[in-house]
């Protein structure tokens, strides 16, 4: 089917200068050209943690060695399942030297969560930190796992059924003054395998091309976009298994700028963190913007060094955005919109004067919007769902599955209009995912949960408004004839099978029967005017 080619959007054709080759490559060599003693990473709670230019090249270096020895090759997954921390990153570039698909996951995860991960992405090994590790184990025993594990970030070096990592890089046995990347085919070559739930469904592997994060980090990055400049210091709270956090830290190392890495939002010691390094990027959620707005601490810090706040992942009020502008008068805030399928942003707000937009489509990104039913591309100002295209959007899903219209688009369920200036703005979602505080909770997941609770005939679960969280799942149940059973019970029910960002914070409604279309489909909007 042809296109209407004037309601098709182009980002800027060749507005920044992005290297033609690997992430491995473009951050070997800028490490080569800082000095040894150059700061990359700061963990912000010991402070005294810190990861320099010259240890990052040497580890890294090494653990190319470790794969070699392990049978890791290129094209290959290793998965990591650990809270952020400056050892973090060291296993995942020597991943990008060697065309190795990194794939971080979420440590909270439950066993199940995880069991389901690691089937999706099938590691050769799994790197874990002590507070995940028993987990693992038992992940690994239930499944019968032979895959390696080992340990990064541990305290303790004397764990009887894991070996450390750093132990095992010392035993490396190659020419480190020779080392260089390697070379692929930088626009198919996968770089991360993060997950998403896309516009329905279970989560599934997502897959970003070295090509897809090149172009993100330099929308990102970019000075008439992101502007993160030499002397910028970078704030890293959004975890790296989200595509944010290993974003921001992909920029840092690209930008070589210092990234201050926080393993969980402790409020006093974001403000310490802030002040203590001169902090000038904040990349935000908008909960944590309403927490700045509203926290009485605010007043005991000088926040002056941050120029940029950067938000996304989640809609983001008017009258918050106007609140946070009042307060940090110094401050340019900056809407992103984007979804991990993208590699991050599609767009960035770059215009003071279209403050509520979340602005124009980056780089290596086309855009259109359509109407929902007919599919028709419309024209400005028009609310349709908007679509993807172009170098920008992934390689595809694990396990596979069809996820472009018939010319080539990615439909990303959310609901939004461009004025006549090319500005996107988002007003709803078509697709089921319910968001809480920026982190993804797929209906799905919770259904397949609570059908299983012996009572329980049916189910739909659907997001509500909540002020802190932006929305919280509220789970529509249907009992079983002759059967009873409390809200608790299922609460506590789901509680203990998922991670806790995923739990029913919205409660249970006993409703008779679940309403479904035709086809099956759970009519979530028939479910959301019950409430
Ligand atoms: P994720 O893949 O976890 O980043 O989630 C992507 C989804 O988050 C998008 O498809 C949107 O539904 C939502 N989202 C991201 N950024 C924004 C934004 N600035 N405004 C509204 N919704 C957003």
């Amino acid at each position: 089917m042809s296109e209407k080619t004037s309601y098709i959007l182009h980002g800027p054709k060749d507005e920044y200068d992005i290297p033609k080759e690997s992430l491995g490559k473009t951050i070997f060599n800028r490490l080569n050209n800082l000095n040894t003693e150059d700061v990359i990473n700061i963990d912000a709670k010991t402070k005294t943690k810190v990861l320099r230019c010259g240890e990052l090249l040497e580890t890294s270096k090494k653990y190319c060695d470790l794969y070699k020895r392990m049978g890791v090759e290129k094209g290959d997954v290793i998965s990591i399942v650990s809270e952020n921390s400056v050892d973090y990153f060291v296993p995942v570039i020597a991943g990008f030297y060697m065309g190795i698909a990194v794939n971080p996951v979420n440590p909270a995860y439950s066993v199940g969560e995880l069991q389901r991960c690691l089937l999706i992405a099938q590691p050769r090994l799994i790197f874990t930190s002590d507070s995940v590790l028993d987990t693992i184990l038992r992940v690994k025993d239930e499944m019968k796992l032979k895959t390696p594990v080992l340990l990064i970030n541990s305290a303790s070096r004397t764990n009887p059924y894991v070996k450390c990592a750093d132990d095992l890089l010392q035993e490396n046995d190659i020419e480190l003054k020779n080392f260089t990347p390697m070379e692929f085919d930088y626009t198919n070559q996968v770089a991360l395998l993060l997950f998403s739930s896309g516009t329905t469904g279970l989560p599934k592997g997502v897959m970003l091309t070295h090509q897809n994060l090149r172009l993100a980090v330099g929308l990102c990055s970019h000075p008439k976009y992101g502007n993160v400049i030499p002397g910028d210091v970078n704030l890293i709270i959004p975890p790296f298994y989200h595509i944010y956090g290993s974003l921001i830290q992909l920029i840092g190392l690209i930008t070589s700028t210092v990234s201050v890495i926080m393993d969980k939002f402790v409020p006093k010691l974001f403000f310490e963190t802030i002040q203590e390094y001169k902090v000038s990027k904040l990349y935000a959620v908008p909960s944590l913007l309403l927490f700045l707005s509203q926290t009485p601490l605010i007043k005991d810090y000088n926040l002056s060094s941050i120029t940029e706040i950067f938000v996304g992942g989640a809609p983001l009020s008017k009258e918050l955005l106007m609140q946070i502008y009042k307060q940090q008068p110094s401050a340019v805030i900056k809407q992103l919109y984007g979804m991990t399928e993208v590699a991050g942003p599609c767009t960035i707000q770059n215009d003071k004067n279209k403050f509520n937009s979340v602005g124009c489509l980056g780089a290596g990104i086309m855009a259109k919007v359509i109407n929902p039913e007919t599919r028709e591309p419309l024209g400005p100002n028009q609310v349709g769902e908007i679509c993807f295209k172009g170098a920008a959007l992934m390689k595809g899903y694990v396990p596979t599955q069809e996820f472009l219209d018939e010319n080539g688009f990615y439909m990303s369920g959310d609901a939004g209009y461009y004025d006549n200036d090319g500005f996107f703005y988002i007003v709803d979602r078509y697709k089921e995912l319910i968001k809480h505080k920026g982190f993804q909770v797929p209906p799905a997941e919770l259904e397949s949960i609570i059908l299983t609770y012996p009572a329980v005939k049916d189910c739909g679960v659907v997001g509500i408004p909540n002020e802190r969280a932006g929305e919280v799942p509220l789970a529509f149940v249907a009992l079983k004839e002759n059967t009873t059973c409390t809200e608790k019970e299922i609460v506590d029910f789901v509680a203990e099978r998922i991670s806790v960002q995923k739990r029913l914070y919205g409660g249970v409604r006993f409703v008779k029967e679940i309403p479904k279309n035709s086809n099956g489909k759970i009519m979530r909007r028939t479910l959301r005017e019950l409430i």
